[in-house]
């Protein structure tokens, strides 16, 4: 499975990655919360995206790390706010978590704000946590580009994909992670000692989808293109409601601040009232208030169906 995963995940990012540099787990997560785990101490602190998939801030927690907010600007894509980011990096940060396309808010980081990350990393001597798990899920003919092809950087980065997404396997929990050798010896370690191993059949199931025809991986993002679409055109046609088009993963994020509710006022009314399940903004972190978070993990009909019950509650 590493020998499989070291050359696929390699050819793709176009980096050389050795088997020994891959660790297997059940799920992305362990290998975001175990190498956090190894390499925060106490009072370390940790950069990570806010609005953000809401494991990173809980895990810095865990570790004993301080999580340090950095707010993700609509106006920027969604991007860093690289203002802000130069103001919070400094000698006490470890870690710098990224999520490219992004968990909450579609957004992709481009090429040229990483390697403003990636001078800000080298200059304070931190480690860096690519959350790439969206990685194949970009539209428009776009790429995510990963941190770690920049120069300097695989020594520091720790990759992180999985087949949740990229293969629809969510419920088989089947992730991994790819980071300097030394450190994946000890992610082994604490993996172990905790969980075990990740199941060999579902290792195997992982095999054949690498290494099996991956048309199908296309055809679904070319649907989720179009579904995005729909969702989106949608969206803002609803009162109090302005949406971008997300670049990559699955999820549209409408700013909701004209409707002069709250993010979790407004998801209840929707879930009472239209009988339509989304999340507000605000548990994926404090700038994720004034937004929503729908999945257009769904059928065209149902997405249309779902906008056109939630434009029935708000005119
Ligand atoms: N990272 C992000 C940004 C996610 O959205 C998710 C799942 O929703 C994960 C990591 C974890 O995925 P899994 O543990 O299923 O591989």
């Amino acid at each position: 499975m590493r020998e499989v995963l070291a050359e696929d995940a390699g050819q793709r990012r176009g980096i050389k990655i050795h088997p020994d540099e891959v660790v297997v787990s059940p799920g992305g997560k362990p290998n975001l919360f175990f190498p956090t785990l190894a390499l925060i101490e106490s009072g370390d602190e940790v950069i990570y995206p806010n609005p953000g998939f809401p494991t990173y801030e809980a895990m810095i927690k865990v570790a004993d790390g301080v999580p340090v907010a950095i707010p993700l600007v609509e106006e920027n894509g969604f991007s860093f706010d690289l203002e802000a980011f130069d103001k919070l990096v400094n000698e006490r940060t470890k870690l710098i978590i990224l999520n490219s396309p992004s968990n909450p808010t579609g957004g992709v980081i481009p090429a040229a704000d990483l390697e403003h990350i990636a001078s800000q990393i080298e200059r304070y001597d931190c480690w860096v946590m690519s959350d790439e798990l969206y990685t194949r899920i970009v539209y428009d003919g776009l790429e995510a580009p990963s941190i770690a092809t920049l120069p300097e950087m695989r020594e520091r980065t720790i990759i992180v994909d999985g087949f949740s997404k990229t293969y629809a396997m969510t419920g088989w929990r089947l992730g991994f992670g790819i980071m300097p050798k030394e450190l994946a010896a000890r992610i082994d370690l604490l993996l172990t000692h905790s969980i075990g191993s990740t199941a060999h059949f579902t290792q195997i199931a992982g095999i054949e989808a690498v290494t099996g025809p991956q048309e199908m991986v296309n055809v679904m993002v070319s649907e989720y293109q179009l579904r995005r679409n729909v969702i989106v055109d949608g969206l803002n046609t609803i009162p109090g409601f302005t949406c971008q088009k997300p670049q990559g993963a699955f999820y549209a994020f409408p700013n909701i601040t004209g409707t002069g509710m709250d993010s979790t006022e407004l998801a209840n009314l929707i879930l009472e009232k239209a009988g339509v399940a989304l999340l507000p903004g605000n548990p994926f972190g404090g700038y994720g208030e004034g937004y929503l978070r729908l999945s257009y993990a769904n059928s065209i009909e149902n997405i249309e169906k779902g906008i056109e019950r939630i434009r029935t509650v708000l005119i």
